[in-house]
């Protein structure tokens, strides 16, 4: 199985460790070519504003968009969720719009910029899952096909729409691979033949 990392800007050697560790085979990805190649793709934490202006320019957002058509599985942590939302407040516009929410950028206020709490993750199994935020969006207004994973008081922060899963937080800081696997699992869900 193959999954990249987008990797023009933001946190990406965290996400392809813990990828590998889970033994798929993981890289950066940079150009369009690389997308038509992936199974499952992981848009990282960073600047939304920047990596939407870079995908644009490098012809990845069309790549991602047609990819997805086809089959590809994507991930958006924290600027990756904005980047697949369909509405952003306060933007006339999405970038690749495919998740059925409205991403609400910084959402958690300037007086806890980042901060960790223990979220119940149902999907994931019993035990807590330490989420870090680091300005961190949250989602409004889901659509009918979005389930929702987590909130974190009373804020949606975790969700999952067929082939698109989106956090607020980022997993691939607290040590702990369970969202990498359950993406996995989602990739392996739609192939022929598992990992
Ligand atoms: N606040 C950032 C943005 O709007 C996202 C922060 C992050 O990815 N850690 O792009």
């Amino acid at each position: 199985m193959r999954v990249g990392v987008l990797a023009l800007q933001g946190d990406v050697s965290e996400h392809i460790d813990l990828l590998r560790q889970l033994g798929a085979e993981s890289f950066e990805v940079r150009s369009a070519q690389q997308v038509a190649t992936l199974d499952g793709l992981i848009l990282p934490g960073g600047e939304s504003t920047t990596i939407a202006q870079l995908m644009r320019y490098y012809g990845i957002e069309t790549a991602i968009q047609e990819a997805y058509a086809r089959g590809l599985a994507l991930y958006g942590t924290c600027a990756g969720l904005i980047l697949l939302a369909k509405r952003i407040e306060g933007r006339k516009d999405g970038s690749l719009a495919l998740l059925d929410v409205t991403a609400v950028r910084n959402g958690f206020g300037r007086q806890i910029n980042s901060f960790e709490a223990d979220l119940s993750i149902p999907v994931l199994g019993e035990p807590p899952f330490r989420a870090v935020f680091i300005r961190a969006p949250y989602v409004r207004d889901p659509g009918p096909d979005v389930e929702i994973l987590a909130r974190y008081e009373e804020r949606i922060v975790a969700v999952r729409s067929d082939r698109l899963l989106a956090s607020a937080f980022h997993p691939e800081l607290s040590g702990d691979p369970r969202m990498h696997a359950y993406f996995l699992q989602m990739i392996a869900a739609k192939q022929p033949t598992a990992v």
